[in-house]
């Protein structure tokens, strides 16, 4: 199969988030499979072309993308990689892509207030690029808002292209919360007709211009990354965002894989970025890396004192809110935590206020630090996060990966891949708890700390089974393959009945 992968962050490259990491393993996995994967993400300012090895490809074609009233060029940059089946496109386009953000302007912490223009230009350049370079693709896999116009181009302005008129799309909604809503007005700017703007159409919700509708609306099968995630957006309005009546119209398209982690890179054994490796078998190393991570964020504790980690994005998803009323109460007890996130200003704040309050207790870089992000796997004891949802999470997958037994909120792929601790069989690989509230959080937090301070072997146990749980890319990546061939089957079903539609007309 040939697919086309199109995602605005590529680890490497470019990271906010778990997207990213999603971005840079699938493909590979379905290299692996045999299948042939053309990456495509925007050429960022930040992107070192000597570091990466980037060239720049010239093509036969001009290509040409129209942004409101202008027309635009195409430049595009490539890797040369070892993997013969995947290789990685950079869309250039000086003004909009040569910057220090990806979505938001680090000087003003606001979003570019271009983005919409940004994106709109990247799914067509990306559409004239797999022109241009005949890359012929069976289906294309958009990934989020920013990309999610792409199927809405193919269906209105690429019918007669021979190149594209029988690509299938996979849109995959990597959080609901991200829509890409815009004035009216970008409508002009986008290159779709005001013709398509009116209420209930594929563009228009509540008078904005809404991307991710188009996506859901043009795209042949959608997808979330957890199937818990699946179910809970389109049920309700705290989860769907006000779009859960256009997911269940989609219903019967729509599925749920769950992320897979890269285990090349997420692998206590071999993590060139921890100190002290370690496995299943021999847990020596982690108890020296949770030496070093107290250490490192300037905190003593005696042996067997429980240490919790928190990495994340700073943002209200990620359920800190929880976290506020209950902070003292937990630094109060006979243990230490390690945070490291970025992200709002009240988060900071609260965290800042947490290490100056209770400083041997609460250790806190507020920063983005891949090192320290590994280093806090493998030295902690627990890992929280609390999410009010989750559309799958990758930092419990790394959690259960390194022993460090997940407390989560029951919800998206946190419900999907973390096994509560039963306290009758005395199994599982991590903590839950339901209720969004600050209660039912301090409450499995001490559930957690009691099975550790008081079933030492049970724990053990738990790490043990925590570690073994297998969540490599393999088995994804085949369930990718099938929502690909499902997509490439609609698309031959409706271009076939279009055909039929036509022939009979021009019989009339
Ligand atoms: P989301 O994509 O919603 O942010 P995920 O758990 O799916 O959440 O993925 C988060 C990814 O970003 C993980 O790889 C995590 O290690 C990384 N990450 C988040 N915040 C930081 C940070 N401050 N420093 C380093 N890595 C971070």
């Amino acid at each position: 199969m040939r697919i086309v992968f199109l995602s605005t962050e590529v680890a490497p490259y470019a990271k906010t988030g778990g997207l990213a990491d999603v971005a840079a393993a699938l493909p590979v996995a379905l290299g692996m499979l045999g299948h042939h994967v053309n990456i495509f993400l925007p050429k960022y300012g930040f992107i070192s072309e000597k570091t990466h090895g980037l060239r720049k490809l010239s093509t036969d074609v001009v290509m040409r993308v129209p942004v409101g009233y202008a027309t635009e060029g195409v430049g595009v940059w490539t890797t040369d990689t070892t993997d013969t089946n995947v290789r990685v496109y950079f869309i250039e386009h000086f003004w909009f892509f040569n910057r220090a953000g990806l979505y938001v302007d680090p000087r003003t912490t606001q979003d570019y207030s271009d983005n919409p223009a940004r994106f709109a230009y990247l799914c067509r350049a990306v559409l004239e690029t797999i022109r241009a370079l005949k890359l012929d693709p069976d289906v294309i896999h958009c990934n989020d808002y920013q990309t999610a116009l792409t199927p809405a181009y193919l269906n209105m302005a690429y019918t007669a292209d021979p190149a594209l008129s029988s690509t299938a799309t996979l849109y995959t909604i990597h959080n609901m919360q991200y829509q890409g809503r815009f004035p009216r007005d970008i409508m002009g700017v986008i290159n779709i007709g005001y013709e398509h703007f009116y209420p209930g159409s594929a563009f228009e919700y509540w008078e904005q211009v809404n991307f991710m509708k188009a996506g859901l609306t043009f795209a042949d099968v959608l997808n979330t990354v957890s199937p818990r995630y699946a179910q809970e957006i389109q049920h309700s309005s705290e989860y769907g965002h006000g779009l859960e009546g256009v997911l269940r119209s989609r219903s019967d398209d729509l599925y749920g894989i769950i992320n897979g982690i890269d285990y090349g890179v997420w692998n206590p054994r071999s993590d060139p970025l921890i100190p002290h490796p370690f496995d299943a078998d021999d847990l020596t190393g982690k108890a020296h890396n949770k030496a070093t991570l107290l250490y490192l964020f300037g905190l003593s504790a005696p042996p067997n004192t429980p240490v919790i980690g928190i990495v994340s994005r700073l943002a209200s998803q990620k359920g800190l809110d929880l976290l506020g009323p209950v902070l003292s109460t937990l630094l109060e007890s006979d243990l230490r935590m390690v945070v490291l996130g970025t992200g709002e200003p009240r988060y900071h704040d609260l965290f800042r206020w947490a290490a100056e309050t209770y400083p041997d207790k609460i250790g806190v870089k507020l920063g983005f630090d891949d090192r320290l992000a590994h280093l806090i796997e493998a030295g902690a004891d627990l890992f929280l996060m609390p999410s009010r949802f989750e559309p799958c999470g990758l930092n419990q997958l790394y959690s259960l990966r390194y022993g460090t037994l997940p407390i989560v909120r029951e919800t998206g792929g946190l419900a999907d891949t973390v096994l509560p601790y039963d306290p009758v069989q005395e199994t599982g690989t991590g903590f839950s708890f339901s209720d969004y509230t600050s209660e039912a959080l301090l409450g499995v937090v001490r559930q957690a700390l009691d099975v550790y301070r008081h079933r030492p072997e049970v724990w053990q146990e738990m790490i043990r089974q925590a570690m073994r749980e297998d969540f490599s890319w393999t088995a994804s990546a085949k369930r990718y393959v099938e929502l690909y061939e499902k997509a490439i089957a609609k698309k031959e079903r409706i271009s076939a009945a279009t055909d039929a539609k036509k022939s009979r007309t021009s019989r009339r």
